[in-house]
């Protein structure tokens, strides 16, 4: 299948799904995703990263392996009936997790992207109630998902991965309003941001300036944005969370090295 005509924001999905395919082969990996390297086969895209994506792959492949594994397990206990997966681009939780019975899950992104992946997963059932819901998220999109089914007075898990840093801090507020609107008490947000470092920079480069571009400031401070949306915050360094799990970080985000960049996972309670 051709996704040379899905945008640039579009298109980065693949480059997550070579991450979660790459630490679905390791032997001391912290999550399997059996679809990735289906996205990637459909897409005609080589497991192996080209030379020019190594420096990204060494900044980003621990942080999308621990957030990974880190939001799966909040969805799954957040124990919401309705969950939300906001830009879910390659994301394969509608199929992947053991979600508690009559769970609806959303995924909202651009229509190309969802219409390739239920192409490539028409014969793998979800394990959910699954409804693909295409918005511009830029555009007023809680009327379409409300049309799709989503029901504002049960709690929620909403998902916003890999998507923060595309967002200045104003598109990112919109975005949280949008959701705090539809979240009845109990609903849970989990979400990664990773801030811009000198690395990060020099490797989005190397690959595309169009490609640096796309990165933006998305929340200054996650904790205080969340608080000051009315949820109740629990934010994590990745360092802390890969520790947890047995692994680290690249040098630019570990707290340990002078002048390290944050990369943060979050999850926060609507109360
Ligand atoms: N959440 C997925 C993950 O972590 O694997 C995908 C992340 S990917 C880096 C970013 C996703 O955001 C893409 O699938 C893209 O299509 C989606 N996206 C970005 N801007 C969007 C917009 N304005 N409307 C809908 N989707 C958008």
């Amino acid at each position: 299948m051709d996704i040379s005509q899905i945008n640039a924001i579009g298109r980065t999905a693949w480059e997550v799904a070579a991450l979660r395919a790459a630490e679905s082969e390791r032997p001391d990996r912290l999550f399997t995703d059996p679809y990735a390297a289906l996205f990637l086969d459909a897409a005609g895209i080589p497991m192996e990263p080209d030379p020019a994506k190594q420096d990204l792959v060494a900044i980003l492949g621990e942080q999308a392996a621990v957030r990974t594994r880190f939001l799966d397990e909040t969805l799954l206990a957040a124990g919401c009936r309705q969950a939300v997966l906001v830009a879910s681009g390659m994301d394969s939780r509608a199929y992947r997790l053991e979600w508690p019975a009559g769970t609806e899950v959303f995924e909202l992104d651009q229509e190309p992207v969802l219409r390739f992946k239920q192409e490539v997963m028409v014969a793998h059932p979800a394990r959910a109630v699954h409804h693909p819901v295409d918005v511009d998220l830029r555009a007023d999109w809680p009327p379409l998902l409300r049309q799709a089914g989503f029901r504002p007075d049960e709690p929620t898990a909403w998902l916003a991965e890999g998507l923060l840093y595309a967002l200045d801090a104003g598109a990112a507020d919109g975005l949280l309003d949008a959701i705090t609107g539809l979240s009845a008490p109990g609903s849970v947000l989990a979400f990664d941001h990773v801030q811009d470092s000198a690395a990060l920079r020099a490797a989005l480069t190397r690959i595309s300036p169009g490609l640096a571009a796309l990165w933006q400031s998305g929340p200054i401070d996650p904790e205080d944005w969340l608080r000051g949306h009315g949820w109740t915050p629990e934010v994590s360094e990745l360092a802390q969370v890969a520790n947890s799990y047995g692994r680290g970080v690249h040098p630019a985000y570990d707290p340990a090295t002078e002048g390290a960049a944050h990369s943060w996972l979050a999850r926060a309670t609507r109360t």
